[in-house]
């Protein structure tokens, strides 16, 4: 029996509900709390025709750790699952542990006026949590989480060292509209407009943005998706994983982007549109990039016609027993049938499923801890073991092909 809060009733949050209510044997007490109430009471909705579950709904603006204190007193949850945006992290944490309780997340904190996401503003709750005795879970959604797990995995499982680490994202999906962003289109196009960096024999190493024709790109051929253009792009889990795998030489992280899109924010950056601070428009103060999010399609909205599946997964080089070997650790999600479960596109489903597996193992005492973590530092095996029940099923292959 446990109680549980989600925060954010987006893409994320609507997975996370319908996950949680489908173990409700586990989860016996849900509450789903957002800015927006009647996000809320929609998601609700459906659980109740789809499962036959009763969820809670309330209203919260997570901004403020007043309010999120009241709601977490008014609702006492043992864990808060936040899957609204990256700007909330510190607030909930803070509300969090205001309240004694343990949280978890899938995004690292982003200050909104500049667009530079790094662990350390969460990694400083690491001696709050502890003397509480509280556990905080950090980037438990796909990538990071999933891809994390998959790291871990093989240095548990698979290698007696790792010299290098390629994370591959692919989403080979089609959702019919010219531009769309596959989740939140603020912090998607502030994350991919950035400088890029990697890391190697200990220094991070900068290259040019996804959008300068000098930026660094290679075609990948995924496995179900075929040869897809990958960019070189900056990752947050990568930021975790130079710290928590020993021996690493090399990290990288791609994603696929198709010549559309690219040529779309391009023209979109050229014009200002993607711009974060504050102009001045007929009197009022707007935020281009916020304006721009008002006009794009709603991620959650792109689910019911979108076709394709996306492909994530990591390369890993190193050595088991004296021996070179290369493994691919890898999930493929079709956005037509994480729409017929639970009326989602796939990189929503990729994200709320690994969050209410994360918040399965802490309820139930399997990942425990106190402090703050990073998913990688928990023991793999049951995270991977359920990855394979609750819908996101991964292979491990020899890995035969080329990377730069
Ligand atoms: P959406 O924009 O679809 O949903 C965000 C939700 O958070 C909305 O319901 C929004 O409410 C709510 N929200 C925003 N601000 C507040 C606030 N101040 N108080 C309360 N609620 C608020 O985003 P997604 O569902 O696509 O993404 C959710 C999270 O998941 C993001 O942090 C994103 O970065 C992360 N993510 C992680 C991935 C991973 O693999 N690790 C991949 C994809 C996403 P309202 O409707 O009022 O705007």
């Amino acid at each position: 029996m446990s109680r549980v809060l989600i925060i954010g009733a987006g893409g994320v949050g609507n997975v996370v509900a319908k996950k949680c209510a489908q173990l409700s044997e586990i989860f016996t007490h849900i509450t789903l709390a957002s800015r927006t109430l009647h996000k809320c009471d929609a998601i609700a909705v459906e659980v109740k025709e789809n499962y036959g579950v009763d969820i809670n709904t309330i209203q919260v603006d997570a901004d403020h750790v007043s309010e999120l204190i009241w709601v977490i007193e008014h609702v006492k949850p043992e864990l808060v699952i936040n899957v609204a945006l990256p700007y909330q992290d510190l607030s909930i944490m803070e509300a969090c542990l205001e309240t004694n309780t343990n949280y978890l997340d899938t995004a690292n904190y982003e200050p909104p006026d500049s667009a530079h996401f790094e662990y350390s503003h969460q990694w400083a709750y690491h001696e709050k949590f502890k003397e509480k005795g509280l556990m905080a879970l950090l980037g438990c959604g796909f990538d990071p989480g999933v891809t994390n797990i998959f790291c871990a995995y093989a240095q548990k499982n698979l290698f007696d060292s790792i010299e290098t680490i390629d994370i591959l994202d692919c989403n080979a999906g089609d959702h019919g509209h010219p531009f769309a962003t596959n989740f939140n289109p603020e912090i998607n196009i502030r994350e991919v407009t950035q400088v890029v960096r990697h890391w190697r024999n200990g220094d991070w190493v900068e290259t040019p943005p996804i959008l300068e024709d000098d930026c660094v790109h290679f075609t990948f051929d995924y496995p179900e998706a075929g040869p897809k253009e990958s960019y070189l792009l900056y990752h947050e889990e990568m930021e975790s994983l130079v710290r928590h795998i020993k021996g690493l030489k090399q990290i990288r992280f791609w994603m696929t982007f198709s010549e559309p899109y690219i040529t779309h924010l391009k023209v979109l950056e050229n014009v200002g549109m993607t711009r974060i601070d504050e102009v001045e428009y007929e009197g009022h103060k707007i935020v281009p990039l916020r304006f721009l999010k008002a006009l794009l399609p709603d991620p959650g909205s792109l689910a019911a016609n979108y076709t394709g599946k996306t492909v994530i997964g990591c390369v890993l080089r190193g050595e088991k027993g004296g021996e070179k070997q290369q493994k691919y650790i890898y999930n493929v999600c079709d956005h037509h049938e994480a729409f017929t479960e639970v009326q989602s596109q796939a990189v929503s489903y990729t994200t709320g499923v690994p969050a209410m597996i994360g918040a399965m193992l802490m309820v139930r005492g399997d990942w425990m801890g106190e402090g703050v973590f990073n998913v990688e530092q928990l023991d793999p095996d049951p995270f991977m073991d359920a990855l394979n029940i609750y819908g996101l099923p991964w292979q491990v292959v020899d890995f035969q092909g080329k990377l730069p």
